[in-house]
């Protein structure tokens, strides 16, 4: 279960870690980028995370760094709080690799993917919150199909909501393998499928239990006002909800004069690293540097 950085060459070429400074990886997931941004120059690094899982696994991976290291289990978009306790105005790079990382989806008992029957979960962050689970078996049909519509992209939302709500009926949806059930069998039957059918279901579910998109666009904000003149932040995002407002806000951005985009177009991973590592497959990378 090992988890592969994406885009590391183009992580420490617009984040130039050589010169030293304080760096903050607001997704530390396995500590993999934090680590090169270390090994090539970083003096001091504060590593987010919502999953202690990830953070417990961050704290092994960049042991040898322990010193220079402080590891803080937040939500990113508490990034201004998480800096005012540490009583740091601005800082000199900062990293964002949203999503989920591979330990996450591939971990037994996470509820993440559909190969395996586990309790349906899908929390990031399993001190609280509501599980997937939970928002199947306590959401209005209206608000599951909508959900479905938005985050998950999917045309048939409102078959599936309605299977799944006349499905909860009988017996509760709590496992990962009933619900992709249940997707499955309300969708039609296609000869050849490219991708399984509950797919984008997972993807919606996913996104709504961890409130991804939420705020997504304040915390942009706050990681470039953080930054000090001539700092970059450097997001990187796995599917097109995210990066659309990836784009927006930080041309929004440029637009007040507070940062200089330098990524004019999403850099994507070259095809010898999808190959290597699925997770990059739909990586697309965005950079700023603050100008005043
Ligand atoms: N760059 C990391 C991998 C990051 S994977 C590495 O090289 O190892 C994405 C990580 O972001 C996951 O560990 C996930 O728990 C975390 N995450 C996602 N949303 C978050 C949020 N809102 N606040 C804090 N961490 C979040």
């Amino acid at each position: 279960m090992s988890h592969v950085p994406v885009m590391t060459a183009a992580v420490l070429e617009y984040l130039r870690p050589e010169n030293g400074g304080l760096f903050v990886d607001c997704t530390v997931g396995l500590g993999g980028h934090a680590r090169a941004l270390l090994e090539a120059g970083a003096t001091r690094l504060i590593g987010i995370d919502r999953d202690l899982d990830a953070l417990a696994r961050a704290r092994e991976t960049l042991g040898p760094w322990s010193d220079r290291v402080e590891l803080v289990h937040a939500d990113y978009r508490a990034i201004d709080e998480v800096l005012d306790q540490r009583q740091i105005d601005r800082v000199d790079g900062t990293l964002a690799d949203l999503g989920v990382s591979s330990m996450q989806f591939d971990s037994p008992g996470r509820g993440f993917s559909f190969q395996r029957d586990e309790p349906l979960d899908m929390r990031m962050d399993r001190s609280g919150g509501d599980t997937a689970a939970d928002l199947v078996a306590r959401s209005t049909e209206r608000d599951i199909a909508d959900a479905i519509f938005q985050f998950g992209e999917e045309r048939l939302s409102r078959r599936i909501a309605r299977a799944i709500v006349e499905a909860r009926h009988e017996a509760p949806i709590d496992t990962t393998g009933r619900l992709a059930t249940i997707v499955r069998r309300a969708l039609p039957r296609r000869g050849y499928m490219r991708i399984d059918p509950a797919t984008r279901t997972f993807q919606a579910l996913r996104i709504w239990v961890n409130r991804e998109l939420d705020g997504l666009d304040r915390f942009i904000v706050s990681a470039a006002r953080r930054l000090r003149t001539g700092a970059r932040l450097v997001v990187i995002a796995f599917h097109s909800l995210e990066d659309r407002i990836v784009k927006h806000t930080l041309r929004a951005l440029q637009h007040d004069g507070l940062v200089q985009v330098l990524t004019k177009r999403p850099m994507v991973p070259r095809d010898e690293e999808v190959e290597r590592n699925p997770r990059a497959r739909s990586a697309k990378l965005r950079a700023a540097e603050r100008i005043a």
